[in-house]
């Protein structure tokens, strides 16, 4: 088995290394203080120059103006992105807007692919993906309340959704609702594009996450949809198909998840490993000669390898068998991954003691945003519970 990357991938990795670390980490303590609008100006000077390496959306196709890499190319790629904050944002490959990219890439209209997907891949518009609602369960996505009717050549949109990350500043909604309330739980909802800014569409607020509330593409909605009316033909794919759509936007996203994880885990080690050598608990001893960190150290290695080795072949299985061949390798490296991630993140703030908890390095903003990781694309114990009704399925368990 060899385990070293293709020439194209290493350059690839070594590309997106050396801007993330010239271009993209010196604006980290801007995006920490300064609100998103301030930021644009810089953002766009950035994706200016991401686009002079090649890498620009990374995971679309180069006909579209995309990059063109194949799913494990694209995770080695992420993991250095995730490096820092805005890395994908730089190259125009975040969440969520690699998936509606993905989603429409596969299942728009040509109208759509000219009006949504085509300004979405240049980086002259966002998007947002609305499926959540506060009064049902995000983790049962079949149960949603949010209801399209036709109505002549309209659909006439009713509903209250939250957690729409990055509305503010959306040019559109993808939005979940139920257009055919009769038909089996997996058949009933539909994906419809929604633009920001139809009569209806309102953004009550930007939620506070763990006390901050955010902005623009660094932020999470809660959003009204009454009587909000669009035309028929903003419906993706085929009605009632919007929770298998759904499956699939997540499929490759919880990839390009995890290796960013990865990316965040790997900033995360360097920081402590640098400080456990520079900072002195005592004259002459470095942090670093304390078996306790010793300890961190070793453990947040081993934890990271394994991490990266389940991630590439989770990469390796969907690339070569698809996503459903790969679904129990996805469901393991989500919540597995994302435990590391928390781990890693918390000994390395725990590291810097004082420090750690400060803006002053990137690690507060990883500890705070980062613990959703273990509730978005999936709630760990769903993850859990479908790998192991799967695994039992194959010993015989009936209704498992
Ligand atoms: C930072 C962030 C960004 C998000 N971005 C988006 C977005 O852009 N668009 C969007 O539509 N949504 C988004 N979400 C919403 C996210 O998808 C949901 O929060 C998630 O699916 C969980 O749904 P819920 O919050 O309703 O929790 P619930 O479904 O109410 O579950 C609560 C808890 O119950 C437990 N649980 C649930 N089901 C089971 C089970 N079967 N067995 C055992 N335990 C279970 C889990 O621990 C879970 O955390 C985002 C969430 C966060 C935190």
């Amino acid at each position: 088995m060899d385990f070293s990357p293709s020439p194209r991938t290493a350059a690839f990795v070594a590309a997106a290394r050396e801007f993330v670390a010239r271009e993209v980490v010196p604006l980290e303590r801007s995006f920490f203080g300064r609100d998103w609008a301030s930021l644009e100006p810089e953002l766009r000077a950035l994706r200016d120059k991401a686009r002079a390496t090649g890498l620009f959306a990374p995971h679309m196709p180069r006909e579209l103006g995309g990059a063109g890499l194949s799913l494990t190319e694209l995770a080695a790629v992420g993991e250095e992105l995730g490096q820092s904050p805005l890395g994908h944002y730089a190259f125009n490959c975040q969440a969520p807007d690699a998936g509606n990219m993905e989603l429409l890439l596969l299942h728009a209209t040509d109208q759509q692919r000219e009006k949504w997907l085509l300004p979405l891949v240049r980086g002259e518009i966002r998007s947002c993906f609305s499926m959540t609602e506060p009064e049902r369960p995000g983790s049962n996505p079949t149960w949603l309340d949010t209801r399209a009717v036709r109505d002549g050549g309209d659909w006439v949109i009713d509903g209250h959704k939250w957690f729409t990350s990055s509305a503010e500043g959306a040019a559109f909604a993808i939005v979940m609702a139920v257009t055919r309330p009769d038909a089996p739980p997996h058949l009933r909802a539909s994906q419809i594009i929604v633009p920001v800014g139809t009569p209806g569409f309102s953004l009550v607020r930007n939620i506070p996450v763990m006390g901050h509330v955010g902005s623009g593409w660094a932020s999470h909605a809660e959003v009204r949809y009454e009587k909000c009316r669009v035309p028929a033909a903003n419906l993706i794919g085929p009605e009632g198909m919007g929770f298998a759509l759904a499956q699939e936007r997540l499929g490759p996203g919880r990839i390009q998840h995890c290796m960013r994880w990865i990316g965040i885990c790997e900033r995360s080690f360097d920081l402590m490993c640098r400080y456990a050598v520079a900072r002195e608990v005592a004259p002459g001893k470095p942090l670093g000669t304390r078996q306790m960190v010793q300890g961190w150290i070793a453990e947040s290695r081993a934890e990271i390898d394994a991490a990266r080795l389940m991630v590439l072949h989770a990469a390796w299985v969907m690339e070569k068998d698809g996503a459903h061949e790969a679904r129990d390798h996805i469901s393991a490296i989500k919540f597995f991954v994302a435990n590391v991630l928390q781990r890693v993140v918390d000994r390395a703030v725990q590291a810097h003691g004082g420090l750690g908890v400060t803006d002053d390095t990137p690690l507060a903003f990883f500890y705070r945003a980062e613990r959703s990781a273990r509730i978005y694309d999936g709630a760990d114990e769903v993850h859990k519970a479908s790998l192991a009704r799967r695994i039992l399925r194959r010993y015989g368990l009936e209704g498992a």
